[in-house]
């Protein structure tokens, strides 16, 4: 305000002497007009000077001037060294990004909004092959063509990582993560995990080798103990008790080896691309037959059939899951229990369920339910013959099958197992055709 107070003072003097003088030679109007005109060419040199500064030498200091032209080339010259103070620390917070993605041993791509490369580390060009400067704007999915990389960047959900061999060395194995950040871009980390790969194989290799390796001597035992049990009656009665309990022994180790191959070989194939029609209603029965064996009379079992679509998949491992619900549902609940086996419609597809009346979970327990060997009450599972391994089968089994398991259960008030397949499992019944 005092600066344009002073503006106007200038402006009203230099035009009032003019026209004074003006006056004095008798033409005030051309006094008036050469007091405006000289002011007005005071401005027009400042003007030109701040373009001159701006244009041609904007990091020198301002040109001199005083009154309002000095304060705003002053604010102008403030602003000016703020701004370039910022750049420099952005710039070295980007560099510094920039040095620690260098240094890291995992790659790191970032990408634009429509997934074309921008920049990466050198780790990126040893595991994935970049090459600066030519795979800079490539498509991502040009460098890493594998469809199941396509697939999982096209999906857009990333919270599960993608495991993948390199695309330039088959012989190592990488875990691919997208992230979503900013304006729709994604940044892709990758990291090395040949030997993480390797030591599960290993641990895999073994827990099925040590049950393979464990079959023949169990057989020959088991064998032996039958043979034996023939002649309880010619034993003293202490000896024909342990007979007894080592058969139950023998045959507890018998189910869990049975269980860890069945586990190993699960993990260790790959999923049947030639899937078979697998019809419920006769699976349901022969399941609800065996059930009942187990049960023996002690519980009602019923199948009910809500759906007329024919699943995908492969029969022997269907039944050996839906088998592990269903003597569950029968190892779980007391006599006189009621248990359903119920094959229906859902919003997804298809869900197979396994409902009780028995003793139901505790909710805390549930997310851990289907963890080798986690059991509730490992009492209660080992005294009805469990082995802690069934609801890992079920887990592998369906994922085997694109399905997923849902569980709800309260103490006391039963459960419910939810096998829930999608629509590109179901086949329609009366189609044999419709089989890949
Ligand atoms: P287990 O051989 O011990 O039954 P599973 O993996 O089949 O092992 O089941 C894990 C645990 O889940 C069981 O120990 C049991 O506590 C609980 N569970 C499974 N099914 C049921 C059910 N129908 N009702 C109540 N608890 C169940």
């Amino acid at each position: 305000m005092h600066l344009w107070s002073l503006e106007l003072w200038r402006l009203a003097w230099l035009s009032g002497v003019l026209t004074l003088a003006g006056l004095v030679f008798g033409a005030p109007g051309a006094g008036l007009a050469l007091g405006l005109a000289i002011y007005l060419t005071l401005h027009l040199r400042q003007l030109h000077a701040l373009h001159h500064w701006l244009t041609r030498t904007p990091q020198s200091e301002p040109p001199v001037a005083t009154g309002i032209w000095g304060a705003l080339f002053d604010r102008l010259h403030t602003h000016q060294k703020a701004q370039a103070k910022t750049q420099q620390r952005l710039r070295n917070t980007l560099q510094r990004i920039q040095d620690s993605s260098e240094a890291m041993n995992d790659s790191v791509v970032m990408l634009d909004r429509r997934g074309d490369l921008e920049w990466w580390n050198s780790a990126a060009e040893a595991m994935l092959g970049l090459r600066p400067p030519q795979d800079r704007g490539q498509h991502i999915t040009n460098l890493i063509r594998d469809p199941r990389f396509v697939a999982y960047f096209d999906k857009r959900a990333y919270r599960e990582p993608l495991t993948l061999t390199s695309p330039i060395d088959d012989r190592r194995m990488l875990q691919f993560q997208l992230t979503l950040y900013g304006d729709d871009e994604r940044l892709l980390m990758a990291r090395d995990i040949t030997r993480l790969h390797r030591l599960e194989q290993m641990r895999r290799d073994f827990v099925a080798n040590v049950s393979h390796e464990l079959r023949t001597p169990l057989t020959v035992l088991t064998g032996y103990l039958e043979t034996y049990a023939d002649h309880a009656e010619q034993m003293p009665p202490r000896l024909a008790r342990s007979l007894g309990q080592m058969q139950d022994q023998a045959k507890r180790m018998q189910n869990l080896v049975d269980d860890l191959l069945m586990l190993s070989r699960l993990e260790i194939d790959r999923p049947n691309p030639h899937s078979e029609r697998v019809a419920l209603p006769p699976l349901l029965e022969a399941i609800q037959h065996d059930a009942e064996s187990l049960s023996g009379g002690r519980h009602q079992i019923k199948v009910t059939i809500e759906c007329d679509q024919a699943l995908r998949g492969d029969p022997k491992e269907l039944r050996s899951a839906i088998s592990n619900l269903a003597f569950n549902a029968v190892r779980y609940s007391g006599e006189g229990g009621h248990i359903v086996l119920r094959w229906r419609d859902h919003p997804a597809g298809a869900a197979l369920e396994v409902e009780d009346d028995g003793e139901g979970i505790d909710p805390v327990h549930i997310p851990r339910l289907t963890e080798r060997f986690y059991r509730v009450d490992k009492g209660r599972s080992t005294e009805t013959g469990g082995t802690g391994l069934g609801l890992a089968i079920v887990k592998h089994v369906l994922l085997r099958h694109d399905a997923r398991l849902e569980i709800a259960s309260y103490p006391h008030k039963g459960a419910v197992f939810r096998c829930v397949f999608p629509t590109q499992r179901l086949v329609k019944d009366t189609d044999p055709a419709a089989l890949t």
